[in-house]
């Protein structure tokens, strides 16, 4: 049995055990992984009737969704090479009520993912509030693990990057410096590196659907914003993955694909509940959202077979 440890802090050092650089520095073969986002346990409640108490205790419905994507993907073959659930793992924000609760219940329904697929974790802003703080950003790191690090798979880079200090470090500016040299020593590395590809994962999306669109609550501030899309195009980035939105989004920009993945929670669109398959071959980076209901249908053997070629 692994241990809690095991599936849920695996992001350590500013690096993720198990897939570590010497081993999983050169392309392999296609591969692929799973995107999922804002689990939000809490928020279909809160959403109906008002954030009066973070939802109360009842996200029954959003435990089922995530334990019916959990079953969904344990289910595929062949397997992917890791889950990653892009922030807004539960909806209380950090020193509200009913939180520990929805942790565990996350918790309890996370621990039923096949212990071969490794659980990759992104802060969002209900994890570590709206303007974290050194004492929300240290809370999470229990709970989940570093607040950003970077792993190897099969000769890509990925970082995981806390998008919450984009958006507001006024009350942890430290953290926000050492973000900053951590993340432009990693594009830097990502240049000069034989890397085959660099994907990033963020919670906030750097824009929904051009780099042009006016300022939002789901988006990062434009200026910021435009000069983050350049340093990414200039060190390489591939695709950028984010939540947050609760609908599917997205644009290309100079080469950077912004893949925006709608929740497998509360859906503040018209998509259904799902996960984003994300195939990984030599010279490109594929991505297709698919329903919780698609995701358990058979064929999807043959259909990722036929992608992985
Ligand atoms: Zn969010």
């Amino acid at each position: 049995m692994a241990t809690d440890q095991e599936i849920f802090l695996k992001a350590k050092n500013r690096t993720f055990s198990g897939y570590t650089e010497e081993e999983q520095c050169e392309w392999k073969e296609p591969f692929y992984f799973i995107l999922a986002a804002d689990p939000q346990l809490g928020l279909m409640k809160a959403w109906s009737v008002g954030d009066c108490e973070n939802g109360g205790d009842e996200w029954g419905q959003e435990v089922t969704l995530t334990q019916q994507a959990v079953q969904a993907v344990n289910k595929l073959t062949p397997r992917p090479k890791f889950m990653v659930l892009c922030g807004d793992l539960i909806h209380a924000m950090p020193g509200t009520q009913w939180r520990d609760e929805q942790e565990r219940d996350l918790k309890d329904a996370l621990r039923g993912v096949d212990p071969a697929i490794p659980l990759v974790f992104v802060s969002g802003n209900h994890d570590i509030g709206n303007t974290p703080t050194p004492e929300t950003i240290a809370q999470y790191r229990r709970s989940w693990g570093d607040d950003y690090f970077s792993f190897w798979v099969g000769g890509v880079l990925f970082l995981v990057l806390n998008s919450q200090l984009f958006f507001d470090s006024s009350a942890c500016p430290d953290q926000r410096a050492a973000h900053e040299a951590w993340l432009s020593e990693q594009l830097d590395s990502a240049k000069h590196r034989a890397c085959r590809h660099t994907v990033v994962f963020q919670h906030i999306p750097i824009f929904l659907r051009s780099p042009e669109e006016d300022n939002d609550y789901f988006n990062l501030e434009k200026t910021f914003r435009l000069q983050l899309l350049e340093r990414f195009h200039k060190a390489g980035v591939k695709a950028v993955f984010s939540g947050h939105y609760h609908r599917n989004a997205g644009g290309m920009h100079n080469g950077v694909d912004m893949v925006v993945t709608s929740a497998i929670g509360c859906q503040l669109g018209t998509d259904p509940h799902g996960l984003r398959l994300v195939v990984v071959t030599e010279e490109k980076v594929v991505h297709r959202y698919y329903s919780l209901d698609e995701l358990s249908k058979t064929g999807m053997e043959k259909e990722l077979r036929d992608l992985l070629e």
